[in-house]
């Protein structure tokens, strides 16, 4: 008798049937394995949830009263006769692959991931599985990232050139994880201000070690004048915002993938566009894929059906997953 397959994809996310549990379900489920703390991964309602010890504290603090059971990365939790293990997707601090085993047979559930190391979040991991569920946000060929040294090169350049010239600077970025990695990837040459929600998760991060530079958080009466030569990190709905305005005169940028498209950068108005995304670029994701083994591929999220079709070719079972929510606006690149 055949046995079903470990995972499938219903109208609630990926399910395991066996181990009657989710992984980063869109709706309210009883029990969610969560991959990382962005959130249109860990969404509120579920009845318990399951998930690296550097994701909960953040979780925690967005979702607030939960029922929460954490594990190290590498360490296996058993659900109902499945076993579960986390492994780093070096996407944020905490993010995690999801792995899953029943018998000899593997699954591995990516999340969102990153392949090149930032400095901040745990490196990315290749996890040898049969099966391997990927999203493909960046999944064409055009998308091919510069490294990280050489993109905060730039951003170092332009800090320096607007704080000579008496400007503040002001750099879109997501509050969880984009913001730290900038913050850890820049060498500061004045002080770094924060908006509030930049702030918060920042101080949690900062409690549970993860090392990251003095900011401070830039209530009403700091401003250009108070604090020259600033750069202030703050969330992208921020930027040509009164919030902004209060620093006099200043310059402000965008940190995303999206920015390697010019139709999108020419959109975000007179903001600096610099190309830093926390999602694999397209080597990066054919070289997480060839590193796991699979020889079957679920893609899900993105350039799914040019990215499924190129599978097809090098001879990959590939398929897509239809997934019905769009990324919600606030997550790391989900939106442009
Ligand atoms: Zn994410
Ligand atoms: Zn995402």
């Amino acid at each position: 008798m055949p046995t079903a397959p470990l995972l499938t994809f219903t109208d609630k996310g990926i399910y395991c049937a066996e181990g009657d549990f989710f992984i980063d379900p869109w709706r309210p489920v009883p029990r969610a394995v969560i991959t990382h703390a962005h959130s249109d991964h860990a969404r509120p309602g579920h009845g318990q949830y399951l998930c690296t010890i550097g994701t909960a504290p953040v979780m925690q603090h967005r979702l607030g009263e939960i029922a929460v059971q954490t594990a190290a990365y590498g360490e296996a939790v058993q659900i109902n006769g499945i076993r579960v293990s986390f492994h780093p997707a070096g996407h944020l601090p905490g993010s995690a692959q999801v792995r899953l085993e029943r018998g000899g047979e593997v699954w591995v559930v990516s999340g969102d991931y990153k392949v090149e190391p930032d400095g901040l979040a745990e490196p990315f991991e290749p996890v040898p599985c049969h099966a391997f569920i990927t999203e493909t946000t960046f999944g064409l060929p055009v998308f091919r990232w510069q490294n990280q040294e050489a993109v905060a090169a730039q951003i170092m350049g332009w800090w320096a050139q607007n704080a000579r010239e008496g400007r503040v600077s002001v750099i879109g970025a997501y509050a969880l994880g984009k913001a730290q990695r900038l913050m850890a990837a820049l060498t500061p040459i004045g002080p770094i201000l924060t908006h509030g929600a930049v702030e918060a998760t920042t101080r949690i991060l900062r409690q549970q070690g993860y090392a990251l530079p003095e900011t401070l958080h830039a209530t009403g009466d700091v401003s250009g004048k108070t604090h020259p030569g600033a750069l202030v990190i703050a969330p992208p709905s921020a930027l040509g915002s009164a919030w902004a305005a209060r620093f006099g005169p200043r310059s402000e940028a965008f940190a995303s993938g999206w920015m390697a498209i010019r139709g999108i950068r020419r959109r975000r108005g007179n903001a600096t566009g610099f190309v830093l995304s926390d999602h694999a670029d397209w080597p990066g994701l054919n070289t997480a894929i060839r590193a796991t083994g699979a020889s079957r591929v679920f893609v899900t999220h993105g350039y799914t059906s040019a990215f499924c079709t190129w599978l097809l070719e090098q001879g990959y079972d590939a398929q897509i997953v239809a997934t019905p929510m769009p990324p919600s606006a606030d997550t790391e690149d989900g939106a442009a």
